[in-house]
């Protein structure tokens, strides 16, 4: 006669416990990003929802970054990872590839149609990796990354649709403002110059000349003859600035000033760019919007435009 009265208690067991299920599931998504631009732009579109992990911090080098020991067992322990893929995350290109039959991973630069994107002139099977330097198309891995979470957390739709609404729409903004500063350089004086090929997406939005010491990647080393190339270019077009990256050491850009101040022209470090990492975390140079914000600033300023000291939202650090 006790069996009825058992099976009910244990219906009420089972009960009690599948209506704590939903508590369970209202843990915080756990994502993984190899760069940290990707990691701020989980963040801004999942909110609280997800709990957000770089592999690649401050000033690290995506190019030639190896995974540690470590890494593995993040990415592993991951339920979503995020990567830019477009051969960015070189060394962790197999590790990733072999992960994404056993879990989701997005590959996020490479929902860009391939129109839109630059080719590589060294490599001709790749394309152009840097893809966050043009602000529009960094809003179709905004949207990207939106649909990743809501199809890893389809509860989330409504808050992952309004995070990539908001966030588009501070890119939209930051858009804006580099086309208004970047428009007050001089036209020949629109001439980048770098340690490495990382502005081409920024030169095709905003109408500059774009030229690295280093190819796309930072893999291999720069040769002489491109370094003396580059400094006839200083010299002929007469132009002021050359920048230093943030996360590439600035040895050969020094070369240039040397080279050119050798043949009597005047050339100055424009300033630190970020380039394939944001700048320190907790800072507004920290973020992606900042750190484009950063870059747009002390570009414009450098080459002999117009644009407030601290930037657009009046948050970069003074003189930098
Ligand atoms: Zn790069």
């Amino acid at each position: 006669m006790r069996r009825p009265q058992f099976t009910m208690f244990f219906c009420a067991v089972a009960v009690l416990i599948g209506l704590s299920w939903p508590a369970e599931a209202q843990k915080p998504l756990r994502v993984v990003t190899t760069v940290s631009m990707l990691a701020d732009t989980v963040r801004a579109v999942g909110g609280t929802r997800v709990e957000v992990t770089s592999l690649l911090g401050e000033g690290v080098d995506p190019h030639t970054y190896r995974p540690t020991r470590a890494d593995i067992a993040r990415i592993s322990a991951a339920d979503l990872v995020v990567a830019n893929g477009l051969h960015l995350e070189a060394q962790l290109d197999e590790t990733l590839k072999a992960l994404a039959r056993s879990k989701p991973v997005l590959f996020a630069a490479e929902k860009i149609p391939a129109a839109q994107l630059l080719a590589d002139e060294e490599y001709k099977d790749r394309k152009d990796p840097h893809v966050w330097m043009d602000p529009n198309l960094w809003s179709i891995v905004v949207e990207a990354v939106r649909d990743a979470l809501i199809a890893r957390d389809p509860a989330g739709r409504a808050a992952y649709e309004a995070g990539a609404k908001n966030y588009i729409a501070e890119i939209r903004r930051l858009d804006a403002y580099a086309a208004k500063v970047l428009g007050t350089v001089p036209q020949k004086a629109r001439v980048l110059v770098t340690a490495h090929d990382a502005f081409g997406y920024f030169g095709r939005a905003y109408g500059f000349e774009v030229e690295g010491i280093q190819g796309l990647s930072t893999e291999s080393e720069a040769g002489l003859k491109r370094i003396e190339a580059l400094v006839s270019l200083l010299v002929e077009k007469k132009i002021r600035a050359v920048f230093v990256e943030s996360s590439v050491p600035e040895r050969n850009v020094r070369a240039l000033v040397e080279g050119a101040r050798a043949r009597g022209h005047q050339v100055i470090v424009g300033g630190e760019l970020y380039s394939d990492a944001l700048g320190a975390p907790g800072t507004y140079e920290g973020t992606l919007i900042g750190m484009l914000d950063h870059n747009m600033t002390v570009i414009a300023r450098a080459l002999g435009g117009e644009a407030p000291e601290r930037g657009l939202n009046g948050k970069l650090k003074a003189g930098s």
